[in-house]
């Protein structure tokens, strides 16, 4: 026996000061006990241990200080919570991982508020890159000066043969500049690919802006990087994930490279986060392949998930609804996938084994998905397939029971409702706000509601998203009771959606997001006990540490 049994059962209100005569006699000795903190274990409605040993990468026991002695030997290494707060390590459930972490070494836009801001920075970043190199990435919203869309003659006299190609932070769209559309080839007489546009003036003119499937034009023209840039810019992005508590993301791949990137780091021994990768959709007979040939990974890169879309997002008029945007009413939106296809690589990944995921934005997007999965679902004998919407964003009231009821998983992003909050009434109505980021509704109902960040779309970072999903305060400061309050949760909620319900919707809720004896030991120091604290003071706790199969990821201030 390894340990008493109630210690594995920590949490409903009892902590185990009582049962801890036996348990010594058992117990194993810790590598590390934390002791004197506030813990959440995720097995209550409140904060119910305050200590817990670590082994061998494994959680060994959760409960109170008084507890932990049994597990201190001469070689544990005590520390010292100081009443902070810990929670179970955060997972984000949708990440964009090469291009967050590309971004990071790249212009920032995402707070340029004018044009000429947007153009000079730019033109800065032309200036510093290396003979070849793009300016990619950026993050850039034309919200901010008033929804105008940007033209590749703003940039064009500052950029010179730099060529540039930065994306709006949905990355739905890019602007390009000259030198990029005549690398790519591009110009006023290209066609429109199917499910994209190229954004053109009344003369017919390119002015640089790519819609979805046309981003691919210009984006195929940049040289890939090596194999070894890769790695490193990868690994900048994992310290910037756990320096803000993540210890775990799905990484929604556009292609196979992250995944082998992630493997290569993983050989050489060198992750420091856990990965659950996920490749496109319409490729998963590769999948299987790969699957048959290399298993699934393990605990710091798996793999198994499938990545699809059926249309494109809010911000750049291509999510898929019933009617035309308000602001844009020449276009309902358009599924940028072909549905029968679509449909037929769900049911193939799904006889395969696999596991699937979909984007779906629109109200129209959300009703045909959850009609393709409920198809696929009746023809398929598994009970484990977890089938998943990304974003999730816009559901009719039909759509919302659905979820529970089908048992696919709502995976939402609460940042963008802060986000998309300022500008969303403009481009739907009001009476189509109703069913937006209805994240109340979906929970309510009873669904696997789980949380991430869409990186780079919104910041890699859980303690926002939290405060996006309790609050509900737009980013302009414009609803301090909260855009569409009735969908507000609560922070127990939102824990458990970036927690719990993550490690279930990545197959792991044996052995993930809560913080029991024989589970791995991920958790987070934060610097205040979220369920005390003002909600509104959540966007300002400060991660203090990140714990991942027992050790230091990142030690904070
Ligand atoms: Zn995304």
């Amino acid at each position: 026996m390894r340990f008493s049994k109630t210690i594995r059962r920590v949490g409903t209100a009892t902590i185990l000061a009582a049962t801890m005569g036996g348990a010594s006699l058992a117990a194993e000795v810790a590598d590390r006990v934390f002791t004197g903190g506030v813990v959440w274990t995720g097995n209550s409605d409140s904060a119910d241990a305050e200590a817990i040993a670590v082994k061998d990468g494994r959680i060994l026991a959760v409960g109170c200080d008084a507890d932990m002695s049994a597990f201190i030997g001469p070689d544990t290494v005590t520390i010292l919570l100081d009443g902070h707060f810990v929670v179970p390590g955060m997972i984000d459930n949708h990440v964009h991982f090469e291009m967050g972490s590309v971004g990071l070494t790249q212009v920032q836009l995402r707070d340029a508020a004018t044009p000429e801001e947007f153009s000079r920075r730019i033109g800065a970043a032309a200036k510093g890159m290396p003979e070849g190199a793009w300016v990619l990435e950026g993050s850039w919203d034309h919200e901010l000066w008033g929804g105008t869309l940007p033209d590749r003659k703003w940039i064009d006299g500052l950029t010179g043969d730099v060529p540039v190609a930065v994306s709006r932070l949905d990355g739905h769209m890019i602007l390009a500049n000259s030198a990029a559309l005549k690398l790519a080839g591009v110009t006023d007489d290209t066609p429109d690919p199917a499910g994209g546009v190229i954004v053109r003036d009344e003369d017919g003119r390119a002015t640089g802006v790519l819609k979805d499937n046309a981003m691919a034009l210009v984006v195929g023209a940049v040289p890939p990087l090596s194999d070894q840039g890769m790695e490193e810019i990868f690994k900048g992005g994992m310290a910037h994930a756990v320096s803000h508590g993540v210890t775990q993301v799905h990484d929604m791949g556009y292609d196979w490279r992250s995944l082998e990137t992630f493997r290569r780091l993983r050989e050489k021994d060198e992750m420091s986060i856990r990965v659950y990768a996920f490749t496109p959709l319409d490729d998963w007979e590769t999948l299987a392949d790969y699957v048959a040939e290399n298993g699934r990974g393990d605990e710091w890169i798996r793999w198994g998930g499938l990545k699809g879309f059926v249309d494109g997002s809010l911000g750049s008029t291509t999510a898929w609804f019933y009617e035309p945007y308000a602001d844009a009413p020449e276009t309902s939106g358009f599924p940028i996938a072909d549905m029968a296809v679509l449909e037929g690589d769900v049911l193939g990944a799904a006889e395969a084994g696999l596991h699937v995921t979909v984007h779906a934005i629109g109200y129209q997007a959300n009703d045909k998905l959850l009609d393709a999965f409920e198809r696929v679902q009746d023809k398929v004998a598994r009970d484990d397939l977890r089938f998943r919407i990304e974003h999730a964003q816009h559901l009719t009231a039909d759509a919302i029971p659905r979820f529970a009821e089908l048992g696919v998983i709502a995976s939402m992003h609460p940042y963008h409702l802060i986000d998309d909050g300022r500008w969303a009434e403009k481009r739907l109505g009001k009476e189509r706000l109703k069913g937006t980021y209805a994240i109340g509704s979906v929970m309510r109902a009873g669904a696997h509601v789980t949380f991430g960040s869409d990186w780079s779309v919104a910041p890699l970072e859980p303690l926002q998203g939290i405060y996006a999903a309790v609050t509900r305060r737009t980013t302009d400061g414009k609803n301090p009771q909260g855009w569409i309050p009735d969908e507000k949760i609560s922070v127990l909620e939102a824990l458990k959606a970036y927690t719990q319900e993550n490690a279930y919707a990545g197959y792991q809720e044996d052995k993930l997001g809560r913080l029991n004896a024989g589970y791995l030991a991920d958790f987070v120091v934060l610097s205040d006990n979220l369920f005390e604290i003002d909600p509104v003071a959540i966007k300002d706790v400060r991660v203090l540490r990140t714990v991942i199969g027992g050790e230091d990821h990142y030690l904070g201030k």
